[in-house]
């Protein structure tokens, strides 16, 4: 197999190819972009080798866990991107949207009667994973997955990281070869198969075509589907043109400072991608390679010195260094642990000493304890920590830095570790853009100790696990700006 492809396909059941099948399925589900991906450019091989038109299915169901109106907006905007983006390409693009639960079963295997071959995406976490994997032992026909998650292939590390330090060891002495494998920009430009798939008509009288007009803004349609509509859509488009137009602006305003700004709640010191990230409407291959523009970097400029060390190893400015150890090394420890680590979103999955520690301190007495109700409603005693939980609730973020101590509260409020734990994930899945994401488990269970080491002097609740106070984060950084503009009363209703 390709070098490129080596590690990122694998085989997701034993069924063959099928040689008369009338078209080559891609069954796009998490990396929901048109360039970039690996994914898709499998896709376009088989159709090319086969000699078959290609077909891009990219279906939306409404009962994924914390479906709302805040994310299902943000997937449909780029979904009709995607929908403008393949017009007039040779492959064939077929977006389908369920009005109701359950009513887009059956749909995938109707296609895949039809296919060849099934490729789609492989992402380690969400109901990604068994959604999968249940699907392909329904589908006679191969199907596979494609990894187009990060720089590095999940598969080349086969063991959990324990450290940021750790993994950057890693990642500095196996990235230098894969960075000589990157996926097509445009990996429909390769188009060595016939054009337009079609699709049978009892297939799209049971399942239509859908019609993007009709879910547009605040529409009928939109307000119909059984969603939480209570999590309002945020005011920025998902998609691959606001992430590129996010992206231009970092990289011009942005990239220089970003190790001093990054942590002012004041500034939009960050490049502010990470729901695009998340909902595949942007690579980090794409990202690498303009901040590498940016930089007017070359391959020969890596440092040979695999020493985890944070900066002078891409050889690109500090800001640059900074920028690309959180895209890189933060983000694809996430994936690494979820790609390697069965119940990697329980409690149990925490490192043995944060456990103890966590556990030693469970019954001491909490200053203040918050149930769920009112930390949902940012109705605290402390007006720091409101205030970044109303900027969850009404933007669908937080600020990186406050995200930290938006968790340390969490824990410190809450009557033992696991409860804090399980606010954390539904707090932050619920409201979050960026959530439901390896990230959103490393940052929560960074939380908890995972990743960090043991802290001294033991302090009651967190034990030897990393403290963070509103005072000493209000000392550090500027928030009274940050508290004012999320005071108001527009909390949760
Ligand atoms: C309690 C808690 C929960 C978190 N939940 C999420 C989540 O649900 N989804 C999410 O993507 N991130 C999460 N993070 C990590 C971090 O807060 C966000 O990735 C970052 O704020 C995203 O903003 P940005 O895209 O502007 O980041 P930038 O600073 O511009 O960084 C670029 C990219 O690097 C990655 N990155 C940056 N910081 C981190 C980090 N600390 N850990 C891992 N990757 C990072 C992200 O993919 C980000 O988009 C969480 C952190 C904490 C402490």
């Amino acid at each position: 197999m390709d070098e490129r492809f080596r590690l990122r396909v694998a085989p997701c059941n034993k069924y063959p190819v099928r040689r008369k099948g009338a078209f080559v399925l891609y069954w796009m589900t998490a990396f929901r972009r048109t360039h970039w991906n690996f994914g898709l450019e499998r896709a376009v091989m088989w159709a090319s080798e086969l000699k078959k038109p290609l077909l891009i299915l990219e279906a939306l169901r409404c009962d994924y866990p914390w479906a709302s109106d805040r994310f299902h907006r943000f997937i449909i905007d780029g979904m009709a991107e995607n929908e403008s983006a393949l017009k007039g390409r040779s492959a064939a693009y077929y977006p389908y949207i369920e009005h109701g639960k359950g009513e887009g079963k059956g749909l995938l295997e109707a296609l895949s009667d039809k296919a060849a071959v099934v490729v789609t995406d492989d992402y380690p976490a969400f109901f990604l994973p068994r959604m999968v994997s249940s699907a392909a032992q329904r589908i006679p026909v191969l199907m596979e997955k494609v990894d187009s998650n990060g720089l590095i292939p999940m598969r080349a590390g086969d063991k959990v990281f324990p450290t940021a330090y750790a993994f950057r060891r890693f990642l500095q002495k196996s990235l230098p070869h894969f960075l000589k494998f990157f996926p097509a920009g445009d990996p429909l430009d390769a188009e060595g198969f016939p054009s337009r798939a079609e699709i049978p008509d009892f297939i799209l009288k049971r399942w239509p075509r859908t019609d993007f007009h009709a879910f547009a803004g605040d529409s009928k349609a939109f307000r119909n589907l059984p969603l939480d509509h209570g999590v309002k859509p945020v005011a920025r488009p998902g998609g691959e043109r606001e992430a590129s137009r996010l992206l231009k602006i970092f990289l011009e305003n942005g990239l220089a400072d970003y190790p001093e700004k990054r942590r002012e709640p004041q500034e939009q010191g960050t490049s502010g991608l990470s729901p695009f990230l998340h909902f595949g409407h942007v690579s980090s291959h794409g990202i690498f390679l303009q901040v590498a523009q940016t930089e007017e970097w070359f391959f020969d400029r890596l440092s040979s010195r695999a020493i985890g060390s944070k900066s002078n190893w891409w050889g690109m400015s500090e800001g640059a260094e900074a920028f690309l150890d959180q895209l890189v090394t933060w983000r694809e420890l996430g994936f690494n642990m979820c790609f390697n680590k069965t119940g990697f979103e329980g409690y149990e999955s925490l490192p043995p000493w944060a456990i103890a520690t966590l556990e030693a301190h469970s019954k001491d007495e909490r200053p203040y304890l918050y149930g769920l109700d009112i930390l949902e409603k940012g109705q605290t005693h402390d007006a720091l920590w409101n205030a970044a939980q109303k900027q969850l609730v009404h933007e669908g973020t937080i600020h990186n830095y406050l995200r930290m101590l938006w968790g340390k509260k969490i824990l410190q409020w809450s009557p033992d570790p696991r409860s804090a734990l399980s606010v954390m994930i539904e707090l932050n899945n619920k409201y979050a853009l960026d959530g439901r994401d390896p990230n959103s488990y490393s940052g929560i269970f960074w939380v908890l100790g995972r990743y960090d080491r043991p802290w001294g002097p033991e302090r009651p609740v967190f034990g030897k696990v990393r403290y963070m106070s509103s005072e000493n984060t209000a000392r550090k950084v500027p928030v009274r700006d940050y508290i004012k503009k999320f005071k108001g009363d527009n909390a949760v209703a």
